[in-house]
């Protein structure tokens, strides 16, 4: 018996408020929103992080993530969407079960998901290159 949240709603343990279910995906209301109708969506097999995630999974959850965004779009009239994905602690995972945050945005909402901060001389060639290096392996 798996003690994932997620999974639980998956099998329709534990109630959520659906806003789209296909074979392999389905989508709900956060219970915390950042905004009003901030959804997740999910595939039903259970992935901890996107480093797990089958590739047909992954893709047909963000076919459903498209699905469910033009549906806030066209529900909310928001002004904008942000898709957010939080893999690890130190990057905010609260639950491991594989999930994407589609959040409606609105002018003037306040809301700053990140600030970029540029490269000090010479930084970004280093990291370019330890990246592609992990690439090739
Ligand atoms: P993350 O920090 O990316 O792991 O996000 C997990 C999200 O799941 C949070 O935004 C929670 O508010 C949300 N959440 C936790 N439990 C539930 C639940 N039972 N139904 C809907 N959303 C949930
Ligand atoms: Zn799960």
């Amino acid at each position: 018996m798996t003690s994932c949240i997620f999974c639980k709603i998956v099998k329709g343990e534990i109630p959520s408020a659906k806003l789209y279910e296909d074979d392999s995906t389905m989508s709900f209301l956060d219970i915390n929103p950042i905004n009003p109708g901030h959804a997740l969506v999910i595939p039903k097999n259970h992935y901890p992080t996107i480093l797990d995630v089958d590739e047909e999974d992954l893709k047909k959850t963000i076919i459903a993530t498209k699905i469910v965004a033009k549906a806030l779009k066209d529900a909310l009239s928001c002004d904008g969407i942000n898709i957010l994905q939080n893999n690890f602690e130190a990057a905010g995972q609260l639950i491991y079960h594989f999930h994407i945050h589609v959040i409606p945005r609105f002018e003037g909402d306040g809301l700053k998901v990140w600030s970029g901060v540029p490269y000090k001389e010479g930084a970004m060639e280093d990291i370019h290159g330890k990246i592609l290096s992990a690439m090739r392996k």
